[in-house]
């Protein structure tokens, strides 16, 4: 692994990306610098190829829109955030995979495998994390309003639970006595951290839902340590998502490492410190997001100076990458299909799925990079604009993409889908999920199967009064 010597300007400004969207940024060896998986490659036809299939044989294979993920990629995110850790960080350290950004029991396996823990934040992602294989001591709950079934799950299972207000205490003080021994915490506060992110995934200022307000982290630490069913380890604080900048994070160390002197001043055992997720990717070639070498340096390097500062013993350094772990490992394969002309003002070309299998560009107005899967190098001399297949105007993939001259039937490919894409999904029109293929070394296997129109149709009953009359 190439480690970055990256200037150190806090902007996160490195070096401008690889030159065509499938080239591998050897230089930084970071996946998060890259549009594609680090295995894209085109083959002796032109075509392109992603872990040693070629990518139109696997839409005709499996159909589409399908989900590839790169397990290649997967695999060398996971080692460049353990190994950076390893690396940088002078005392123990954990990176948590935030499985909000895309949950199956493959991708855990394999997060799993690489020796990573796991956030979760709802009891399906909970199972799907011990299904999948993942230690419950290497899992975190995390929630602004846990219910009492996930609560008594996570601490039934021996998972850490991280509390974010007082009514997450008080559900777990009503559970505790059926328990038998105490419930490790971690406990989530607002560190009052601006960072330049759009404002829904903005969470470390003040105004967020999430977590105690600074104010009260005193008093909550107060009211722990009367607690004896409760068992403080660690402090969270996560301060948004796609983040270029690096000195907020530089500046969450220093908030974090106070919060752990009045921790221990107080007498909690408190060992981990979580400092969240947050490192941005590149979707265009304009992104220029910080590797994850550099990014882990700096967390790395504020903690172990605010620790020393402070005169603390290094706590555990634990993070939760969820975007910049998954994003790029994963890419979506479409069929085009209709186009509309409207001369002198637009093309659209419509694709097979849309904001059903990514919710981003609808909510967030997120941008990504296209390419056709078996002309990725001919001359993009068409402007369009890719619609998805919803009722919904607002349905608009990408606006004004360069393409080369495509017909309907021809593979469509998005870059760098593997995060916020399938689990922000949903069967809006009745449209069933994609499959999910994993690939390497030139084989594919299903990992999520392809929703049927009749799997739609499971929870839905019809009263006997209501039935068609035959
Ligand atoms: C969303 C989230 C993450 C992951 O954020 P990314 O930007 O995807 O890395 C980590 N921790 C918490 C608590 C989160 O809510």
């Amino acid at each position: 692994m190439v480690i970055s010597s990256a200037s150190e300007s806090g902007t996160g400004r490195e070096s401008p990306g690889a030159g065509q969207p499938w080239e591998v940024d050897r230089q930084w060896d970071s996946p998060n610098r890259n549009l594609a998986p680090l295995t894209t490659c085109i083959d002796a036809e032109g075509r392109l190829e992603v872990g040693g299939c070629r990518l139109s044989d696997l839409a005709r294979s499996y159909g589409t829109p399908l989900y590839v993920l790169d397990e290649a990629t997967l695999r060398s995110t996971c080692r460049a955030y353990r190994e950076a850790l390893e690396q940088f960080y002078p005392g123990p350290s954990l990176a948590l995979y935030a499985s909000k950004a895309n949950s199956s029991l493959a991708i855990t396996a394999l997060v799993a495998s690489e020796g990573l823990g796991l956030d979760a934040v709802s009891s399906g992602e909970l199972l799907t994390a011990l299904r999948g294989g993942m230690p419950a001591e290497r899992i975190v709950l995390h929630g602004n309003n846990k219910s009492r079934q996930e609560l008594a799950l996570a601490a039934a299972e021996g998972v850490i639970v991280v509390i974010d207000n007082w009514h997450d205490l008080e559900l777990l003080a009503e559970l505790a006595p059926s328990l038998g021994k105490p419930v490790q915490l971690m406990l989530r506060f607002t560190p009052g951290i601006e960072c330049h992110t759009h404002e829904y995934i903005r969470t470390g200022h003040l105004d967020s839902k999430f977590g105690f307000d600074p104010d009260q982290l005193e008093p909550v630490l107060q009211h722990l340590a009367g607690c004896g069913w409760a068992r403080l380890t660690g402090l969270h604080a996560h301060i948004g998502s796609q983040i270029f900048e690096l000195q907020p994070h530089r500046d969450l160390a220093a908030v974090m490492a106070d919060a752990l002197a009045l921790a221990c001043g107080l007498g909690h055992p408190v060992s981990d410190l979580n400092l969240g997720g947050g490192l941005g990717i590149r979707y265009v070639a304009s992104d220029d997001p910080p590797t994850i070498q550099t990014w882990v340096r700096t967390v790395a390097e504020a903690l172990a100076t605010a620790c020393q500062q402070r005169q603390l013993e290094l706590p555990r350094l634990l993070c939760e990458p969820g975007r910049s772990l998954v994003a790029t490992a994963g890419i979506t394969l479409y069929e085009l299909g209709s186009r509309k002309q409207i001369p002198g003002l637009r093309t659209y070309l419509s694709v097979d799925g849309g904001m059903s299998d990514n919710p981003r560009p609808i909510t967030y107005q997120s941008h990504y990079t296209a390419l056709l899967a078996d002309r990725p190098q001919a001359e993009a001399s068409d402007i369009v604009t890719l619609a998805g297949k919803h009722c919904e105007s607002g349905d608009v993939l990408l606006k004004d993409l360069a393409l080369p001259p495509s017909s309907s039937g021809d593979v469509l490919v998005v870059l760098a889908t593997g995060a916020y894409n399938a689990s922000m999904g949903s069967n809006y029109n009745r449209i069933p999920r994609p499959a999910c293929v994993l690939v390497g070394g030139g084989e594919a296997e299903l990992v999520q199967r392809r929703e049927l129109p009749e799997d739609l149709l499971r929870y839905d009953l019809l009263p006997a009064r209501l039935q068609p009359v035959t």
